[in-house]
């Protein structure tokens, strides 16, 4: 994996070690959720409807490790990819890093604490309902509001 190095959040998302990589996630949980997409118009909805594996009420996933195992769709961020991913929201760590923007002051490895994504308001600890109860997907289309959010909380 690699050992982290002093401020890795700073350097090119090409030049980070695995480790890195993955400790770049603010944990907001909001690629863990699902969206409908409009089938004339390509146009994507957000939901409030997190996958099975999420832990709803601290959005963090339950198997990381083995997520795959269970949910074989389940997107894995990667370099290649991170610029082709419309719906990943402003805030997210990889989508600012990709554009060079520095992380926002919430993210934990500026506050030094993991609940600041959650004090944010960026988190969907708490906000969000299981796919195993939450019916018709179209029942939960929510806006998330996000870069109104990301401006706020940068
Ligand atoms: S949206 Fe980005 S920062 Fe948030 S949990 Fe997903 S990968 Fe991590």
């Amino acid at each position: 994996m690699g050992p982290l190095r002093a401020q890795f959040w700073e350097l090119p998302l090409a030049a980070l070690n695995r480790a890195e990589w993955e400790a770049l996630c603010d944990g907001c949980g909001r690629c863990c959720l699902h969206k409908v997409e409009d089938e004339d118009t390509g146009e994507i909805e957000h939901t409030n409807v997190a996958c099975q594996l999420l832990d709803c009420s601290t959005a963090q996933c339950r198997d990381y490790k083995h997520r795959k195992a269970f949910v074989p769709d389940c997107l894995r961020l990667t370099l290649k990819i991170v610029d082709n991913v419309p719906w990943l929201p402003e805030t997210c760590a990889y989508r600012l890093r990709a554009r060079g923007a520095p992380l926002r002051d919430w993210h934990y490895l500026i506050s030094g604490d993991r609940e600041s994504v959650v004090r944010a308001g960026i988190s969907v600890a708490g906000r969000v309902v299981s796919e195993v109860d939450a019916g018709p997907l179209e029942h939960h289309i929510v806006d998330w509001g996000d870069s109104d959010a990301a401006e706020e909380a940068a």
